[in-house]
């Protein structure tokens, strides 16, 4: 009796679709409040560093001198507090993760 049992979960299996996405083939669907990735509109910012202050990784870092704002992404925990506190509202949490890297590399922005 368990061999039909058995059987019958073998053939539903195998007809069945698979349980997991075959990603990177098939991609991720991202909801509208994903926490994913920082983004600046770095022509708004003023460079008062209070988002570098508060991050609580310390994954920004911000060059008044020379114009240019940093992010260490493999530092980034998406608490999304950056955008909350920046008092011009240039940065913003996209719904999307940044392409995973091997290599820590911080992503800068200078103003054009
Ligand atoms: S808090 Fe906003 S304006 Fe200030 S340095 Fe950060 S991104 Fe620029
Ligand atoms: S989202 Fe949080 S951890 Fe990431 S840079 Fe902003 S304050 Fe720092």
């Amino acid at each position: 009796m368990k061999i039909f049992v058995m059987a019958k979960k073998v053939l539903k299996s195998l007809c069945a679709k698979p349980a997991t996405f075959r990603y990177p083939f098939v991609p991720k669907t991202y909801y509208k409040n994903t926490r994913g990735s920082i983004t600046i509109d770095i022509n708004k910012c003023i460079y008062c560093g209070m988002c570098q202050r508060k991050c609580p990784a310390q994954a920004i870092t911000v060059t008044k001198a020379d114009k240019q704002w940093k992010i260490d992404r493999l530092r980034c925990v998406s608490c999304g507090y950056c955008p909350e506190i920046c008092p011009v509202k240039c940065l913003s949490m996209k719904n999307t993760y940044s392409a995973s890297t091997q290599i820590r590399e911080e992503e800068v922005f200078r103003r054009a």
